[in-house]
């Protein structure tokens, strides 16, 4: 069995769904902070929390587990400034408490969900593997400290570990049953379709004069079922023995600026809402682009779902199916 935390989160559910779908039984292990239980369907289901080393312990003594997707965790740039005390126990603490856990029982494989965040502003885009790990908020600080402890026990305790760093996780399942939901929801594709719903009054766009051709941020969107798929593929490639521990990026190498992702909201949608300029949000940096190699060499990934419009229009249905009337 594959034990997923936070499986009942956003891209933990569409992760379990791709196991399922390729022939592996996963056990969620998931505390509800964030996550759904509506996400959780007839998956087993351990309900627990990281920041408790019982609980990993019962659940590696309940299930036979050869495989680890660590997902649980906080996730928020803004939240971690305002907390960072609860950013390094569930992060770093958590993923101790993790390590310790799979080194009792034996367990020697372990997919981590990182970020892109780890690299704080980049020197050069498109922004590879090798470039320096800077992070500049708690978020992205204490994702590079778990990714610095599994490298460490790899070679102390043979973990074989993959990190894939996430550029920006966006879209929805196409069952529309599974999809982004947080609260306080703080993305902009979420944002502008709420807008376009009528949710929300306006959409903001946060800064206009970054050194970009219209002024907007660059970011690189990549459909959460494209990035469920590489996990599926990282997963394997460990368990064959085929990859060695190392951090993979999960991004399509191609950027959308702030104003690009509005006007496909309008396009997508067909409705027209109100756009506000403001100022720059803190800790935006101006272009953030994956380097795919490595991904496409290694596991022979590459984005296939993650054409904006499709992960636009696929939001889309996930938000209507939600707040359907009645
Ligand atoms: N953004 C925006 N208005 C919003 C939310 C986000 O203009 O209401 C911008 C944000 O400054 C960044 C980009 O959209 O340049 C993506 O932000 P998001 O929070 O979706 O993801 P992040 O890049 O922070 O992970």
């Amino acid at each position: 069995m594959i034990l997923v935390t936070g499986g009942a989160g956003y891209i933990g559910a569409h992760t379990v769904r791709a196991l399922q779908a390729a022939g592996f039984t996963p056990v969620i292990f998931d505390n509800f902070s964030t996550g759904h239980r509506s996400f959780v369907g007839g998956t087993a289901l351990f309900e627990g929390d990281i920041c408790s080393p019982s609980d990993l312990q019962n659940v590696f003594a309940k299930y036979p587990i050869e495989g680890v997707l660590h997902f649980a965790g906080k996730a928020l740039v803004p939240e971690s400034h305002a907390n960072p005390e609860m950013y390094y126990r569930t992060n770093v603490t958590g993923g101790m408490n993790l390590l310790s856990a799979m080194k009792e029982f034996g367990v020697r494989h372990l997919i981590f969900s990182s970020t892109c965040a780890t690299y704080g502003v980049p020197e050069s885009v498109p922004i590879t593997e090798a470039h320096p790990q800077r992070p500049i908020n708690p978020y992205g600080e204490t994702k590079l400290a778990f990714e610095r402890a599994m490298r460490w026990f790899d070679e102390s305790y043979g973990l074989q570990y993959l990190s894939l760093r996430y550029f920006n996780a966006a879209g929805a399942d196409d069952s529309g049953q599974i999809g982004e939901d947080h609260d306080p929801e703080t993305h902009l594709i979420p944002l502008a379709l709420d807008a376009a719903a009528g949710r929300r009054p306006d959409v903001k766009i946060f800064g206009t004069d970054y050194p970009t051709p219209d002024g907007t941020c660059l970011r690189d969107y990549i459909h959460v079922s494209d990035l469920a798929r590489a996990h599926v593929t990282g997963l394997r490639a460990l368990l064959d023995g085929r990859v060695k521990s190392q951090a993979i990026n999960l991004g399509t190498g191609r950027g959308y600026s702030v104003r690009e992702v509005v006007e496909c909201a309008r396009r997508v949608t067909g409705r027209e809402f109100t756009v506000r300029e403001t100022l720059r949000r803190s800790g935006d940096p101006p272009v953030l682009v994956a380097a795919v190699n490595r991904a496409k060499e290694l596991l022979g990934w590459t984005a296939v779902e993650s054409d904006l419009d499709r992960i636009v229009a696929s939001a889309w249905k996930w938000l209507m199916i939600r707040h359907r009337p009645g």
